[in-house]
């Protein structure tokens, strides 16, 4: 890993940056929760932002539609790739 993203987290972590997506929710986010639509977004994907408390929730609510879902660190959120061209479900 490198220490760039280290530093990254040390400097930028804010509440108002990684706060839980799901609604009324304000609590400190712990994962990225990445999905696609596969209709609407081609080769790109959405990142939501969820507490301990949500992240099931969120990943089971993308999951009842059928979206690809992947857990992305909050440190890797920028940088990753979950769903990659090449990896066509279909
Ligand atoms: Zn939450």
């Amino acid at each position: 890993m490198p220490s760039r993203e280290e530093d990254a987290l040390s400097l930028a972590r804010g509440p108002r940056d990684f706060v839980c997506s799901a609604r009324e929710c304000e609590k400190p986010a712990v994962v990225g929760i990445a999905w696609q639509n596969p209709r609407i977004h081609s080769g790109r994907h959405k990142t939501w932002l969820a507490c301990e408390e949500h992240r099931e929730f969120l990943h089971d609510y993308l999951k009842l539609r059928s979206f690809p879902v992947a857990e992305v660190a909050l440190s890797d959120l920028d940088t990753a790739h979950p769903f990659p061209a090449e990896a066509d479900p279909i």
